[in-house]
């Protein structure tokens, strides 16, 4: 008997096998891939999974993969650090950090990668591709070298050098669309309707999005298999933020966690943050926009998922926030300070939003708070590079060493 029972229309429930296909022939809702939990609840136990491997494939019996091979380039069980100094500075008991910024291609875009490229060799696809924000090209770009399968990525003509090289250096077929995301994602669904290419989050998209839940998995099981009282993390798509709620809903379903009472909020960049007005409006329509923010691997005006991701927010009772551009330096600036983690603009954003949800009384100090940071500052250099200290240019003698160190830092001199 198989744990996967086939993709499952979210919006009329509509069953279908283990396709690359992605939306309901009936109502154009999106499929999700549907497991028999009864089934995996008498396979799975904490102690198969700590005798797993060292990485997201350790929670295979709750990814929709079957067979042996998977390609894995060695993404998962980054650190759950307890981040003590950051607590105290914004007023909370007991905060952890999930760095996820370490990541192979440093980003947690390898979760689902991992996943969907998995897929992509099950079904016999040769050609691995997407339409990314950044990360996403990098990741595709470093699987499909891994799997040696051709890899065809596109993305905006105007995002940082650092994504833009860290997809090059694995040689993929390399696309910069002029346009934003959302222009890039209408291209690249026209040409999976025309290539028979595996797309992993358009085609592919029901199992990609699977890999994203390994991030609430890890959490659970880092934190002694229990969830945490408040989750923050970014919205995009709203894929990882609808997949960390599946997630954790999960281990419940299947009796790895014995209560589940979390509160999930959401951080979005103030420049392109169609979930939050959402939210603040109070309504269920996200209305698209054009985005403008240095938060560019945030940068979908018309988010997939932002409607699901508005339903989780109400119905956990968490809220929504966004970042300025000026507070999201501020908030990887605050990271680095207090806790020697370097994030990139959307863990600047989600640090941000963290700090403004306490404040505002939306995270209760008691609560158990876990903060996801889903990509590396490395990659987004320009960002910052006007708001950090520049190295004191000094003569390799210890006279220019003290009458620097004298102008510098006094007190040290
Ligand atoms: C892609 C991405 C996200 C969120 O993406 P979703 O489309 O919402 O799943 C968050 N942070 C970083 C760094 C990303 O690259
Ligand atoms: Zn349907």
């Amino acid at each position: 008997m198989s744990r996967i029972r086939g993709l499952k229309c979210r919006e009329c429930g509509r069953l279908y096998p283990v396709e690359a296909i992605h939306v309901c022939e009936d109502c154009f809702g999106p499929l999700e891939v549907d497991y028999d939990y009864e089934l995996i609840r008498t396979r799975i136990s904490r102690e198969s999974i700590a005798a797993g491997p060292r990485g997201l494939w350790r929670y295979r019996d709750l990814l929709p993969i079957e067979g042996e091979r998977v390609v894995d380039i060695g993404a998962g069980l980054t650190p759950l650090v307890r981040a003590d100094n950051l607590a105290r500075e914004l007023g909370l008991r007991e905060l952890y950090i999930k760095n996820d910024s370490v990541n192979p291609s440093y980003s947690f875009k390898d979760r689902p990668v991992s996943v969907a490229s998995s897929k992509a060799i099950q079904f016999g696809f040769d050609t691995l591709a997407c339409a990314s924000t950044g990360n996403l090209a990098c990741s595709v770009a470093a699987h499909a070298a891994r799997a040696g399968l051709r890899a065809c990525v596109f993305i905006p003509a105007d995002l940082e050098q650092g994504k833009i090289l860290g997809a090059a250096i694995y040689e993929p077929t390399f696309f910069a669309v002029d346009g934003n995301y959302d222009d890039v994602n209408r291209l690249c669904s026209e040409v999976v309707d025309q290539y028979n290419w595996a797309f992993v989050n358009i085609n592919l998209r029901p199992y990609y999005s699977e890999g994203s839940k390994t991030l609430a998995f890890e959490v659970a099981e880092q934190l002694g298999w229990r969830a945490p009282d408040h989750v923050v993390a970014p919205i995009a798509s709203g894929s990882l933020f609808t997949k960390l709620w599946k997630g954790f809903n999960e281990l419940r379903k299947v009796g790895l966690i014995d209560s589940l009472d979390v509160r999930m909020s959401a951080a979005q960049p103030l420049g392109c943050s169609p979930v939050y007005t959402a939210f603040v409006d109070g309504t269920e329509t996200v209305r698209p926009v054009r985005p403008n923010t240095i938060a560019k691997s945030l940068a979908i005006g018309n988010p997939a998922d932002g409607y699901y991701c508005l339903k989780i927010v109400a119905e956990s009772r968490g809220s929504c926030e966004a970042a300025s551009d000026p507070e999201i330096v501020e908030g990887i600036k605050l990271l680095a300070r207090t806790e020697g983690i370097f994030t990139e603009t959307a863990g600047g954003v989600t640090i941000a939003c963290l700090k403004k949800l306490v404040a505002a009384g939306k995270i209760d100090p008691d609560e158990v708070t876990v903060a996801y940071i889903t990509g590396n500052g490395l990659k987004t250099q320009e960002a910052i590079a006007d708001h950090v200290v520049q190295p004191v240019r000094i003569a390799p003698t210890i006279e220019s060493f003290q009458a620097a160190l004298r102008e510098r830092e006094p007190a040290l001199a």
